[in-house]
């Protein structure tokens, strides 16, 4: 009984001070600990994130489709476009509402879906809208939200308007036009002794395995290589030493999954936020417009969010570091690594938080995951499980709720690209593979 009451009085204080060094995060930027180092039993099964608990959705999916279509018109003082001229919605189920979620202040949207344009647009500028589409759903369908493109262009005499997408047709048929991807250096799988709320927020509502296998060997350069360029080590070539003073050649036959969308996709936004400033420089190719920044933790996530607030990027990758540098300090799985990875929650949060905002999180494939784990000695690089295995969750349109059985990491840019609408562009030479398990519309993956 005693021993009981100091458990529950333990795992309250391990609560309240992660709590409390949440909070003064963001002040003190990364986490300087004082506390002895070493595992704490008690704060590592405070909670384990539930696992599958949460039952997929018993009514079936809504079959709204939005496809293109485009109209012009004269141009007078304002003109409107009726719905049916712009939006081609087929099979919507329940009543579907219109709303916009940025643009410009001459172009407007009933809730009804007709489109307006008011004189004072610059004249053969395409003004891009995106726009979001309900089906509210019935007894047997689920309402589904989709995010559309909106396209208006102004000449001297006409406005044209163009609806695109969202690719909902495409590949995984549920209409995800964006991917994030959070990655969390040196986190391995040591999430799952966690309760981290945020993550769990998206998690509830995703695919996950803690048995993502990741490359040998377990170090950053190489791990991370995989991740965004489809292959092993081997084949990438990428090291921590290469990666610090060599750009990826744009000629590979093994291309980053930025450079596949850049080359399918010419306007896509691509963006990637790196604390470990190699991926930028070495890892992703120089040229393809990538928007890149670096930044500690604490100042990214503030970017990141700041960025969101003004973009809808096509793929946005996230790299965090100071969970990795807790575990070189302190070693993985220890207490201080323990918090500092629990306190990487509130990145997670915020970040979750701004795509909301922003209306994208119907339309966003959210990846979380770290590219290796460590040991408890502050070192990786090697084979153990603490080292090669790492937790990969998905969440979004189309993804299947709950445990899937494995993965590896050189699958994530197929499941980026599958996303996108663009698994027939996937280069040749890669070795990624979708996970079966993952995606509604994908029953049995393609990994063999
Ligand atoms: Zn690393």
């Amino acid at each position: 009984m005693k021993k009981n009451v100091r458990t529950i009085w333990s795992v309250a204080i391990v609560l309240l001070m992660a709590a409390v060094l949440s909070m003064a995060m963001p002040v003190l930027g990364e986490p300087a600990f004082a506390q002895e180092s070493g595992t704490h039993p008690a704060a590592l099964d405070v909670n384990a994130m539930s696992i599958g608990d949460t039952p997929a959705t018993a009514k079936k999916e809504n079959p709204m489709i939005v496809g293109e279509k485009s109209a012009t018109a004269k141009i007078k003082k304002k003109v409107t476009f009726k719905k049916a001229k712009v939006f081609n919605i087929q099979n919507a189920r329940g009543k579907v509402t219109f709303k916009i979620i940025n643009g410009n202040s001459k172009i407007t949207i009933s809730r009804a879906g007709n489109v307006t344009v008011k004189k004072g647009l610059k004249k053969g500028r395409t003004y891009t809208v995106n726009v979001k589409i309900r089906a509210g759903g019935t007894k047997n369908f689920a309402a589904k939200t989709v995010m559309a493109r909106m396209k208006v262009t102004a000449t001297a005499r006409k406005v044209k308007v163009e609806t695109a997408g969202p690719k909902n047709t495409g590949d995984d048929g549920t209409g995800i036009t964006h991917v994030v991807i959070l990655g969390i250096d040196g986190a391995g799988r040591f999430f799952q002794d966690l309760d981290m709320p945020n993550l769990k927020r998206a998690k509830d509502k995703g695919a996950f395995t803690f048995n993502c296998l990741t490359s040998d060997p377990t170090l950053s350069a190489q791990c991370w290589g995989s991740m965004l360029h489809g292959v092993e080590p081997d084949y990438h070539m990428l090291t921590n030493e290469s990666v610090a003073s060599t750009t990826y050649p744009l000629d590979s036959p093994y291309p980053s999954v930025f450079r596949v969308i850049r080359e399918n996709m010419p306007d896509a936004e691509l963006a990637s936020f790196c604390n470990w400033n190699p991926i930028n420089t070495g890892i992703i190719e120089e040229g393809i417009d990538v928007r890149k920044e670096t930044a500690g933790d604490a100042e990214l996530t503030e970017m990141v969010c700041g960025y969101l607030e003004q973009n809808d990027p096509t793929l946005l990758f996230v790299q965090f570091d100071s969970v990795d540098a807790a575990g070189h300090q302190y070693g993985y799985a220890s207490w201080d690594f323990m918090l500092t990875l629990a306190m990487m929650d509130e990145n997670i949060g915020k970040i979750y938080n701004a795509l909301d905002q922003r209306g994208l999180l119907d339309s966003t494939l959210f990846i979380v995951t770290a590219d290796h784990g460590g040991t408890l000695e502050g070192t990786h690089g090697g084979w153990t499980d603490e080292e090669k295995y790492v937790m990969f969750m998905a969440s979004g349109p189309g993804v299947v709720v709950g445990e899937f059985e494995f993965m590896e990491i050189r699958d994530v840019p197929a499941i980026v690209l599958y996303a996108l609408g663009l698994s027939d562009k996937q280069p040749a030479g890669w070795t990624s593979y979708i996970p079966a398990g993952l995606f509604q519309s994908m029953e049995g993956g393609n990994r063999p």
